[in-house]
């Protein structure tokens, strides 16, 4: 190799060589398909045995089961690392597509085990998941012969799944296609042009203020030429849902996204009170951004509004030492795992052409490494980034040697680690400047996360939460859906925005409603933020003392409810709201200083 290559691009040729060529890659594959169909047919056979089918036999099932899954996820992982740094790269997605055929197959193995699991009686489960080839996952193996329990019969799931290709989430693909397909016209200087919603709406953060209000009425303009369309569609999708859940006994809409959640009804209640609890704390906030701004009113397109243009512009380099210094500062483990992630080359970080958009951080299971996406510019918000994605790459490195199905957890713990690393190196940038500018756009980055937390996604629970009432009677009719949406808007944002300031058709604008895997993407979000706050404080008062305690926390993620995380490593009770009133008071605990900085 004479080409030097970029410290900014990651290496993908010591997963596989060759990239979509790679005869390394095909092979895995084709082994994979082949497993595949003898574990279909054996498991079939077993089926047909009926109760006299020995559990040792069973217990061979689910760990081919694991096996498989795992290297699924890792071939997947690896296609898509392929799609993402090069979107012309033909052949990686047709692996893509080729990877979610093996995902279906699997179901079959899966469903089997599920149909085995609800029928054998509690002894004999006993004795299949203390065996020691699936007693590190007897969590996850309890809780799916109790998912299973709580659903139909495996054959109705069955055809339940099938009919839901075209049903349930073909009414997500539709949403995609149109918010895919909307338009709307934008001046700027004189000059029009037609842009898309994404564009339109990255606006929405524009200094300028004639900028934000004109995107959101040609946004708006343009969701409302489409409304009865997305009325019709988010009524289907949300039809289908009850109806399944009605087939299963489920009777709150909610259920399922608290299932998989692995969390109680009762904590999330307990944390949105305590948000409600302190809306007067976002108010000053509010006031205060609004002095800034120069405005009186405060108006849905002034939320993302920026207050300081101190923009300091860092190399990749200086990025890295400046996040793992300080994240060497809190703990030695992380800061060496992340030295090693950025010069192992884990990190496709290089700006440009070509390359998808976004960052995420994937797995590599069957390697026990991680690969992370992210174009690095320069900018501040990328280097937070890069410190976000870092914690996801540490969460797997902490959970890499637990069994397969004991490293997954559920989305309300997903960003523990990432946003634990953001306040780390938020906290960090701030000590490190004098800058009352750049303090305050720091301050403002943090606090507005919260903002937004509490206030926007909250109102997008209580919409939905309303929407599925309603829903249950009969279709909602679109003035109805806007009506709903400003009522729960002005539920969650109290006084802070203005009469004439709500977003009725966000119901249509936003993509989550019409997410068709799980209902309720709202909630986790605010759960996660102010949960790793929490924990993130816990760590700002014990100090490196605190570190083998919160690496011991991330390990069990995988296999305990959220409350059981908490009641264990934090000695918290998230049920009741003293832990979430300390949690909101934390996460604005930097609104006295903001305020201070205005005037
Ligand atoms: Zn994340």
């Amino acid at each position: 190799m004479t080409e030097a290559v970029s410290k900014l691009t990651w290496d993908l040729e010591s997963i596989f060589p060759g990239g979509s060529a790679s005869p390394e890659f095909a092979k895995f594959r084709k082994d994979l398909a082949a497993d595949l169909e003898s574990a279909t047919r054996d498991v079939e056979a077993l089926r047909k045995k009926g109760a006299a089918a020995p559990a040792e036999e069973w217990i061979d099932t689910m760990v081919r089961l694991r096996d498989l899954r795992e290297r699924i996820n890792h071939g997947g992982s690896f296609a898509y690392c392929l799609s993402s740094q090069d979107v012309n790269d033909e052949k990686a997605m047709v692996m893509l597509e080729e990877f979610s055929s093996y995902e279906a197959a699997s179901d079959a193995l899966r469903t089997a085990v599920e149909g085995f699991a609800r029928a054998v009686d509690d002894a004999t489960w006993e004795k299949i998941v203390s065996d020691k080839r699936l007693s590190g996952e007897a969590f996850f193996w309890n809780e799916f012969r109790r998912h299973a329990r709580l659903k139909m019969e495996p054959e109705l799931e069955k055809l339940a799944s099938e009919l839901a290709v075209n049903g349930l989430h073909a009414w997500e693909r539709l949403y995609t296609k149109m918010a895919g397909d909307l338009r709307a016209e934008f001046t700027v200087d004189g000059k029009t042009e037609k842009l898309s919603m994404g564009q339109i709406k990255n606006k929405l953060s524009d200094p300028d203020r004639s900028v934000r209000k004109q995107a959101f009425e040609k946004y708006s303009e343009a969701w409302k030429s489409i409304d009865s369309l997305a009325s019709m569609q988010l009524n289907s999708l949300a039809g289908f849902r009850l109806s399944l859940y009605k087939a299963r006994g489920w009777d709150d809409p909610m259920f399922e996204a608290l299932l998989y959640g692995r969390i109680e009804k009762k904590t999330i209640e307990a944390m949105w009170e305590a948000v409600e609890a302190h809306r007067g704390v976002i108010a000053r906030y509010i006031d205060a951004k609004k002095r800034c701004l120069g405005i009186d009113r405060l108006m849905w397109y002034d939320q993302l509004a920026p207050v300081a243009r101190a923009e300091k512009k860092f190399t990749y380099e200086q990025a890295a030492e400046f996040v793992i210094e300080h994240l060497m500062s809190f703990s030695k483990d992380m800061g060496d795992f992340a030295r090693r992630a950025i010069e192992s080359r884990w990190i496709e970080a290089e700006d440009r052409a070509g390359k998808a958009d976004g960052g995420y951080c994937t797995s590599l299971p069957l390697l026990k490494q991680s690969r992370i996406f992210m174009t690095f510019s320069g900018n501040y918000n990328e280097m937070m980034t890069l410190a976000h994605e870092l914690g996801h790459a540490y969460h797997s490195y902490v959970l890499k040697d637990r069994d397969y199905f004991a490293r997954s957890y559920p989305m309300n713990l997903a960003e523990t680690a990432s946003t634990f690393n953001e306040l780390l190196v938020t906290d960090a940038a701030l000590n490190a400047t004098d800058d009352e500018d750049m303090k305050l756009s720091l301050l403002e980055k943090k606090i507005q996360e919260t903002f937004v937390m509490c206030c926007d996604i909250r109102s997008r629970f209580i919409f939905e939460t309303k929407f599925y009432e309603e829903r249950k009677k009969g279709s909602v009719p679109k003035d109805r859906l806007n009506e709903l949406m400003v009522e729960a808007q002005k539920e969650a944002f109290g006084e802070i925005l203005d009469e004439e300031g709500y977003h009725p058709l966000f119901w249509a604008s936003k993509m989550h409603f019409s997410i068709s895997d799980i209902a309720f993407y709202n909630f986790p979000y605010t759960f996660g933020h102010l949960f790793a706050g929490g924990i993130y404080d816990r760590a700002r008062k014990e100090g490196p003392a605190f570190a083998d305690a919160y690496r011991a926390l991330l390990a069990d993620t995988g296999s305990m409810t959220c409350e059981q995380v908490a009641e264990k490593h934090l000695g918290a009770d998230i049920t009741g709201q003293d832990f979430w009133n300390d949690a909101v008071a934390r996460s604005l605990a930097d609104v006295d200083e903001f305020v201070r900085l205005v005037k």
